[in-house]
């Protein structure tokens, strides 16, 4: 993500803040404009600092602290553009359950801010039931079944217990994980939606997808059962981003889908810091990287992939140092490069809006 700067001081802020560290005002995000707007108090909305012509209010879920997003006066729904999604939130009411939500909003509006970024629709499924987009936020009741995270037709269900960091990292240490993070779950499972929306009713793309991802038709039912029985190939390192990839078609495909949105998300910080590598006494180019570009703007796969490599073995070593786990505890091999390049391929050639 970018850095972005208080309206009123220009002290670099957090895409999170709803105050400036600095100087005290209050902060919202303008997601038409992709600024983070300084904000002075009116009678009922609130003006852009400098700015009396502007008003605007904040999305409805301010109030819980699960939201800074701006929003027109006069919005139909009172909620930003990612909240609109929501469908279904957990008992606010409930300490618990309130700070989770809050966890999982602050990863969704980076989900929502990239998909803007990259130009997808963002399309809600209350609005638009056929081809729209919808998250439940659930939690565990007793006596019923456990609420399993997964997409179906446009609903993505996540258990809000996730949010909780001692309950994530037990659940990543079972699966033997090398990555378990919200904003990786959301990453995850909207590439299935956007899989049916993009790929699966385009003949051409759905040919090409087979072969590099498979054929999807295989029964997933099954093929999920024998992935947890019988783990991953011995040589998935070779071909998969991940052992939960090898399991279906449609897994690889969210898998390499939420990578595609790690390096973009990733690159375009190293780019908004000016980074670069360039380690002495390597041999030329193998460790050389310049992150001058912005690969929202500018994305050309084997720019962002020759660009990332580098950056990442770099931050890896300096978390190595601190004692803390990989920032990007993968390798991409050759045939993922190829299907993060169809997936590139896919983004770039996406409509604006889909049907109802
Ligand atoms: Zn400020
Ligand atoms: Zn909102
Ligand atoms: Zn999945």
């Amino acid at each position: 993500m970018k850095i972005y700067h208080c309206g009123n001081c220009s002290y670099p802020v957090y895409f999170e803040n709803v105050v400036c560290s600095n100087c005290g005002f209050w902060l919202g995000y303008n997601s038409q404009q992709d600024q983070m707007v300084a904000l002075t108090p009116g009678q009922s909305s609130w003006q852009p600092y400098g700015d009396t012509t502007a008003t605007f209010m904040y999305c409805g879920n301010h109030a819980y602290q699960a939201c800074n997003w701006l929003i027109p006066q006069d919005d139909a729904t009172g909620l930003c553009v990612a909240c609109d999604l929501n469908r279904t939130v957990p008992n606010l009411g409930d300490p618990v359950q309130l700070n989770e939500w809050q966890e999982l909003e602050a990863a969704k509006h980076r989900l929502v801010y990239a998909l803007l970024r990259i130009g997808l629709p963002v399309q809600d499924k209350m609005t638009y039931p056929e081809h729209g987009l919808a998250f439940d936020f659930l939690a565990d009741q007793p006596g019923q079944d456990r609420v399993m995270t997964g997409h179906d037709e446009g609903l993505i269900t996540l258990n809000v217990e996730e949010a909780d960091p001692a309950k994530r990292e037990a659940n990543r240490v079972q699966l033997h994980e090398k990555y378990r993070t919200l904003v990786g779950h959301f990453r995850h499972e909207v590439g299935h939606y956007y899989w049916d929306e993009l790929v699966a009713s385009n003949p051409t793309l759905l040919a090409d997808f087979r072969q590099l991802f498979g054929d999807e038709r295989a029964d997933y039912g099954q093929a999920l059962q024998k992935h947890y029985k019988e783990g991953a190939p011995a040589d998935w390192e070779s071909r998969f981003i991940s052992t939960y990839a090898t399991s279906h078609p449609w897994e690889d495909w969210a898998e390499t889908w939420a990578h595609y949105l790690h390096l973009l998300d990733l690159l375009e910080s190293a780019h908004a810091f000016g980074l670069q590598v360039d380690p002495p006494g390597m041999p030329e180019l193998t460790m050389q990287a310049r992150a001058d570009f912005d690969p929202y703007a500018d994305r050309d796969m084997d720019r962002i992939l020759s660009t990332a490599v580098p950056i990442t073995f770099a931050v890896n070593s300096i978390n190595r140092g601190m004692g803390r786990p990989d920032l990007y505890p993968f390798v991409l091999n050759g045939p993922v490069r190829e299907k993060l390049a169809f997936i590139n391929r896919v983004v770039s050639s996406a409509p604006v809006t889909l049907a109802s």
